[in-house]
Order: structure tokens, then sequence, then C-alpha cells
């Protein structure tokens, strides 16, 4: 496990945007931590770390938002729907495709996970913009984690 402070939106979506030079295809990176955190804020890094030109918005409204890039970035925001539900109705397309796939309020869906993700908590700081950040890393992301620690 990583943990980091970050003091501003633009520092957390370059932590962000330096991880996804680790990224390979099938990834799957939970967002976990409460409304205002800042995970879409980290998504919009990842996005920029893969070549996504297009601006990334808040999918409350939608389930799955898609960017092109170097890999697709597959934007996901379980925030008004059951983990299970998404399960069951085609989480599987976008987990087991060969892009990243990002979703917020993650550990709804993390107990369905077995293999290989990250998993990145955020938490509110002592003061107004600081964010704590926690990187972890499950099955290959372990080492990948290491390696970005020390680049
Ligand atoms: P979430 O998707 O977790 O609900 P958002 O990324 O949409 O959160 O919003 C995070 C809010 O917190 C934004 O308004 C952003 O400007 C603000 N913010 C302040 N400091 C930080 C920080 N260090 N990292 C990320 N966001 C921050
Ligand atoms: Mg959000």
């Amino acid at each position: 496990m990583v943990k980091l402070k970050t003091s501003s939106p633009h520092q957390t979506e370059e932590v962000a945007e330096s991880l996804a030079q680790f990224c390979q295809p099938g990834d799957v990176v939970l967002l976990v931590g409460p409304l205002g955190a800042g995970k879409t804020c980290f998504v919009r890094g990842l996005a920029r770390g893969l070549d996504c030109s297009e601006k990334v918005a808040s999918p409350t409204f939608v389930i799955v938002r898609e960017y092109r890039g170097r890999l697709t970035l597959y934007h996901v925001d379980l925030y008004r729907i059951e983990g299970k539900d998404w399960y069951e109705e085609g989480a599987e397309d976008y987990l087991s495709a060969q892009g990243v796939t990002a979703v917020e309020w993650g550990e709804k869906i993390e107990h369905y996970l077995q293999n290989d993700y990250l998993k990145v908590k955020l938490d509110w700081g002592k003061k107004e913009d600081q964010r704590l950040l926690s990187l972890i890393g499950q099955g290959n992301w372990k080492k990948r984690l290491k390696e970005w620690k020390k680049s």
C-alpha cells in the first residue's frame, strides 16, 4: 500500500496521470471514498494519462462513459445503483474489455473481483483542499505499485 497526501485537485490528477503509465489492457481501478473526496478528479487524471482527449464528466446519470485514448477508458459510477445490479447487467463486458475500467463507489463490486486490480481510497485531509490517498494493489498491481513508487 502507498499512502500519500495531495493539496489540490491538480495534484490528485497528477498522481492518477502518472499511475496511468502503468495501466495495461483489461485493468480495473476501484475508487472508494465519500462524495466530494475526488474520485472523479482522479479519473480525470487517468484519462489524461491515457491520452483521452474528451473531457471527463461525472457519469452519474448514465452508469458508464467511454473515452477513447491509448487505451479506452470506461468510467463507471455506481452511486445510484447496487453493485449486484450492475454486475448482473453488463459489468462483465467492461471488466473483461481490453481497456481500463475505473469504477467510482468501487467497493460495491470489489467482492466480485478476483485477480489483479488497483484500489484507490480517497479521504479528507486536515485542510480543506487536502486529500489522503491510499493506493492498494491486488495481484500484479502490487509489483506495479512498487515500480511506480520508484519512478
Ligand atoms: P467525487 O467524485 O469523489 O464525488 P469529485 O472529484 O467530483 O469527487 O470532487 C472533488 C471536489 O473536491 C472537487 O470540487 C475538487 O475541486 C475538490 N478538491 C479539493 N481538493 C482536492 C484534492 N486535493 N483532490 C481532489 N479534489 C479536491
Ligand atoms: Mg464522482
